[in-house]
């Protein structure tokens, strides 16, 4: 089934990836592409209207990016947002120059024309602004339907061709109505139907992985546990049954339980064929005596492919490798400002593909994380697994600093059970991004029953974010941090200690090392 679509045109923004999210939001599907694309291309995507990104650039200095000229005769809707009303004014005989004053922030929208743009909205709404230059004459064709302050062409339309201007973000949140202004020009002006829904894409996905492995090929994938290799291992398990050969190295370091709750979550329930490689002592042995932070990680990365390597040789006769590569991913990739045109691998898995010869298959590459999750509960996983925090690759190795021993690993693993069990039990979990338990390298003095202890610390890390890039440190309330560290240092031996960590990312990194 072909949906309705919409193309995104990316000049650059910051932003750009979250009008994709918003539209998607609607249930329309989305893709955003360089924004020097050629129309031709594009034209194969039968796409039924076009949003022009802002930008960082200036569309009348050297070197900044255009659209293809053939773009202009498309003969769809298109809205053009910030750079992209100044790049559709510019083509088109307006003029474009810097702003005296620059605007960046809140702004009163005042609409002059409601429909069809601004449809069901109040005569002035709030709007965020980031520009510093601005539309001084409009191109035939054009009137203004909305100004502001500031900016008397803050948004224009040209009726006859069916193209839009804002000269403000809809995207974010800071425009609480943006997402009405986008649903009225996919959804109204376009009228695209929302046929864009989780179980619309399990269906078709299901099929097309089928027709892309065929009746007898194999394919084989890591999982860890994390919410985009568990989605993919049961997407690829429902299409392919056992042909699909899920992989889990217990690598040693993993939390308490981690491995049996994946065997019990992925083979037991879901009935995928789980190969489970308990390559602990042959981590350990690597690790043995390692306190640099890099050395671990490169260490875990290697001996990881290693062992995966021998297993997957070891099933032989497989074609394809699973992997849960991303949206985002793939817009990092394509994206104007980086053009970097390899995808990143997880696990670094390149030798591998090389030496065996094995195609890549990355069923999520064209979701969010969010969508992501969805597909995980309409595949019927339970919510635990699928609003699980991230778990870094190293694992509990980078949570331990300093050097890791098998005594070391117990107190962490005991500690994070705790604090976790703690979370959930308040109810925090779910609203909390990412929050575990650090072994500090140092000791600390207590006192314990009336004699002198020196024992070890334990620090807890909380933190609230939206995608990981930033991040704000999570206030739990008291009485549950109370808890938590009468729990640990009751309960776990060797630790004496438990402190609150209260960064916030940058500068300070989410995991401590
Ligand atoms: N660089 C352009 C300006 O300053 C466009 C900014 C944007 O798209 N956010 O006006």
């Amino acid at each position: 089934m072909r949906h309705d679509s919409i193309i995104i045109l990316d000049f650059g923004s910051q932003y750009s990836h979250l009008i994709a999210r918003r539209i998607r939001e609607l249930g329309v599907y989305c893709e955003l592409h360089p924004c020097t694309i050629k129309a031709a291309e594009l034209h194969a995507m039968e796409p039924k209207g076009i949003v022009l990104s802002g930008g960082p650039y200036s569309v009348y200095e050297d070197g900044a990016p255009h659209a293809d000229p053939a773009l202009w005769d498309f003969g769809v809707p298109m809205l053009g947002i910030c750079y992209g009303l100044q790049e559709m004014s510019r083509a088109h005989g307006g003029e474009v120059a810097a702003s005296e004053k620059r605007e960046y922030g809140h702004a009163e929208l005042k609409i002059q024309t409601a429909e069809p743009l601004f449809k069901g909205l109040p005569e002035h709404i709030q709007v965020w602004m980031s520009h510093g230059d601005k539309v001084l004459s409009l191109p035939d064709g054009f009137s203004d339907i909305a100004r502001t302050s500031n900016s008397e062409h803050a948004a224009v339309c040209d009726p006859r061709r069916n193209w839009f201007g804002i000269q403000f973000h809809p995207e974010v949140s800071h425009t609480p109505m943006g997402k009405t202004i986008l649903e009225n020009f996919v959804c109204g002006v376009c009228g695209c139907a929302r046929d864009w829904t989780m179980g619309s894409f399990l269906e078709e996905t299901i099929e097309r992985i089928r027709q892309t492995v065929g009746e007898s090929e194999t394919v084989i994938g890591a999982v860890s546990g994390g919410v985009d290799s568990t989605v993919a291992a049961v997407l690829m398990h429902k299409a392919i049954g056992s042909r699909f050969h899920a992989i889990l190295v217990d690598n040693g370091v993993l939390r308490m339980k981690e491995a049996e709750q994946v065997m019990a979550r992925l083979r037991d329930r879901m009935g995928i064929n789980l190969h489970l490689i308990d390559a602990g002592e042959t981590f350990m042995k690597k690790l043995y005596g390692v306190t640099d932070p890099e050395s671990k990680r490169k260490i875990i990365g290697n001996t990881f492919i290693e062992v995966f390597e021998i297993e997957a040789k070891r099933i032989g006769d497989v074609n394809y490798l699973l992997q849960g590569t991303l949206y985002p991913d793939v817009i990092e990739s394509v994206s104007f400002k980086g053009p970097s045109a390899t995808i990143k691998t997880h696990h670094n898995v390149g030798g591998l593909l090389e030496d065996m010869e094995l195609k890549l298959i990355e069923p999520l590459r064209e979701l969010f994380k969010d969508e992501v999750r969805a597909l995980g509960l309409e595949l019927g996983l339970d919510e635990e697994s699928v609003y699980r925090h991230p778990f870094p690759g190293p694992g509990l190795a980078i949570r331990i600093l300093g050097e890791i021993t098998r005594d070391r690993l117990e107190i962490l693993r005991h500690a994070d059970h705790i604090y976790m069990g703690e979370l959930k039990e308040a109810g925090l979990y779910r609203d909390i991004g990412q929050a575990f338990a650090v072994l500090l390298p140092v000791r600390s003095v207590g006192v314990m029953g009336d004699s002198r202890t020196y024992e070890q610390v334990i620090a807890l890390r909380a933190v609230q974010t939206t995608d990981y890039m930033t991040a704000d440190w999570y206030p739990i309330p008291t009485e549950v941090l109370k808890r938590i560290s009468n729990r640990i240092i009751n309960e776990v031996r060797g630790v004496n200690r438990v402190v609150y960590d209260v960064s916030s990312k940058p500068p300070s990194t989410i995991e401590w090392e």
